[in-house]
């Protein structure tokens, strides 16, 4: 960690030349000492060092400056640097100054010129307020900072794409911390684009998009070549599976994923049904070892981008992204999963992000300790969800359609459920309508046995109910069902025959598409069994069918 700062500020070159040759031999093995030469340079820098999250332990400035005093200084530093230790230097006719500095500005100490011996009159005084400091002082985080509001949705979005990417960051609730508010309103007056993100080496990006910061971060946004033996368009389970088979058997694979890689899987706090994990494993956890593992084999992982279209020019598959690029291949893997359906009940819209959830939200559940929170559906999703929330809120409400929670959720999930005190489960219920004016404070319940209605106060819900497949970008190219879902293999197959506008000489493989060389894998083909193992099972069985496509091209 950076040393922390003592900053001397004074407009007399020899004065200051002097401080900080003092400073320096008696601090220099604890403390950078940073000497400056004008009040407005120094708030320059004191901006510049809180958006780097530095340290600052005292300030040393001389009253007498013609831009800016040193109270006038101090009042402006101290916005940023509260617990910093403030010291005005003062000439004998200053002293009516220092008496106003104290205060107005809480001075700690104010210091006579010449300060000379200073072992006897600068070092013990220094010492003292240093120790003080130093005695309440936090170490500041190292990594990514995000500063913005806890009810805001484009704040949301960030955290959860960092978390999903695995990537260490530290909140900052601009509610509650007015020194970084004060700096932020410098970065975007008015607060207006927020949050402000801002990076270990001094930078910042005010309301990035996912796009520049995972540039920001490390992550591959765009791909190398025009040209692929394979693309895999979704970067959940079965992607992966497919990208680290297809790499590691030496095809030029890439995947391409629209957030962040883990698909819904990467939302689950705690698979517990995946071979191999007897404890069972945190999706963001599986997601970025199955990632790694891929660009271990050579697989390019782009992301966040998004296949918008897909054509075929013989024998080319051809991909469209969202800025309009191309990129060509011979054989390309839909696995492009489901997403959890909206609610459709009036205010659900307006709060989404702002205390509406969809999915685990596994970055919000710490926001929420000691609230009251609420889980809507029944399946394993959301008991999963339901028992990480219980770790922090005071109160979980299940909120489920059904009579009981039996039939829709895994035996080992009802039953701890059951064990765990601050979990109430409500059956037959269903959500009619959200309030709250910038974020969620109320659910508006209906119990459809008995039609009565009551008010949960809450201040977020998660929503878990149901999902529906990612498939628009093939619409009119392959077949789908009536729900979305891309239908292969055996399926396309009717009366014996192979599917309309199928011209090869042979059936479709098993996970084959009714467009020759466009597979299907995971929770978007129809039929597939919605789990984390059979997704990387069917990417992983896409790659053997791919190869033997590739024979023929
Ligand atoms: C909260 C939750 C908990 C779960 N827990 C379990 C569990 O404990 N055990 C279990 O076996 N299963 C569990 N499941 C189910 C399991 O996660 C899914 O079956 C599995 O993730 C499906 O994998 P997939 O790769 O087919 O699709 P997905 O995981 O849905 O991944 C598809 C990916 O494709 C991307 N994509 C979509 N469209 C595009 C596009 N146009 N361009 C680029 N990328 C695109 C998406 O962003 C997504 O990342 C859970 C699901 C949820 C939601």
């Amino acid at each position: 960690m950076a040393k922390p700062v003592i900053m001397s500020v004074d407009d007399d070159p020899e004065v200051l030349g002097a401080i900080e040759r003092d400073l320096r031999r008696h601090f220099r093995s604890d403390y950078r000492i940073l000497a400056v030469n004008s009040g407005p340079q120094a708030l320059e820098t004191t901006r510049q060092l809180k958006g780097r999250d530095a340290a600052v332990a005292l300030f040393l400035v001389d009253e007498r400056m013609p831009q800016m005093t040193g109270t006038q200084f101090l009042t402006e530093a101290r916005k940023l640097y509260p617990d910093a230790r403030k010291v005005l230097l003062t000439a004998y006719a200053d002293t009516e100054a220092a008496i106003t500095g104290i205060n107005t500005v809480g001075l700690n100490h104010y210091l006579m010129k010449p300060w000379d011996p200073p072992e006897q009159h600068l070092y013990p005084v220094l010492d003292d307020l240093l120790a003080d400091w130093a005695a309440a002082f936090r170490a500041p985080f190292d990594g990514i900072r995000i500063a913005g509001s806890r009810w805001s949705p484009r704040c949301y979005e960030i955290k959860d794409f960092l978390s999903r990417t695995q990537t260490p960051y530290r909140w900052i609730d601009l509610d509650s911390d007015p020194a970084t508010r004060e700096l932020v309103e410098t970065i975007t007056p008015g607060l207006k684009r927020l949050p402000v993100v801002f990076f270990p080496d001094g930078t910042t990006l005010a309301a990035p998009t996912s796009r520049e910061l995972a540039q920001r971060i490390g992550l591959q946004t765009e791909a190398r070549q025009p040209f692929y033996d394979v693309i895999v368009v979704g970067g959940g389970p079965s992607g992966l599976a497919a990208a680290v088979y297809g790499a590691s058997e030496g095809l030029r694979t890439i995947l391409i994923e629209l957030d962040a890689t883990g698909g819904q899987a990467g939302t689950s706090a705690q698979i517990e049904n995946y071979l191999g994990f007897p404890s069972g494993i945190a999706g963001a956890d599986l997601a970025r070892r199955a990632t790694v593992q891929a660009r271990r084999f050579g697989a390019e992982v782009v992301t966040p981008r998004c296949v918008s279209a897909i054509r075929v020019e013989d024998p080319y598959r051809v991909v469209a992204l969202d800025d309009g690029s191309e990129l060509r291949c011979y054989a390309l893997l839909l696995a492009t999963g489901m997403i959890v359906r909206r609610l459709d009940v009036p205010g659900a819209d307006a709060l989404t992000g702002a205390g509406v959830y969809y999915g685990a939200a596994v970055s919000e559940a710490a926001a929420h300790r000691d609230s009251a929170v609420a889980v809507v559906g029944g399946a394993n999703s959301a008991g999963q969800a339901a028992l990480l929330l219980a770790r922090y809120a005071s109160k979980v409400t299940m909120l489920v359609r059904g009579e009981s929670l039996n039939a829709s959720m895994s035996a080992y999930l009802v039953d701890r459920i059951e064990a765990t005190g601050n979990i109430e489960v409500r059956t037959h219920c269903t959500v009619a309508g959200v309030g709250g004016s910038d974020r969620l404070e109320a659910i508006e319940l209906l119990q459809t046995d008995t039609e009565a209605r009551s008010t949960l106060p809450a201040t977020a819900m998660f929503v878990f109910i149901g999902s529906a497949p990612l498939s628009d970008m093939v619409a009119g190219l392959v077949e789908r069902d009536e729900l979305g879902f891309v239908v292969t293999g055996p399926d396309l197959m009717r009366d014996g025959k192979r599917p309309q506008g199928w011209t090869l000489e042979r059936d479709p493989f098993l996970l084959e598409t009714s467009v020759p060389g466009i597979f299907a894998s995971g929770d978007v083909r129809f039929g597939s069994t919605k789990r984390v193992a059979s997704a990387v099972g069917e990417g992983s069985a896409a790659v053997g069918m791919i190869h033997k496509y590739l024979e023929t091209v």
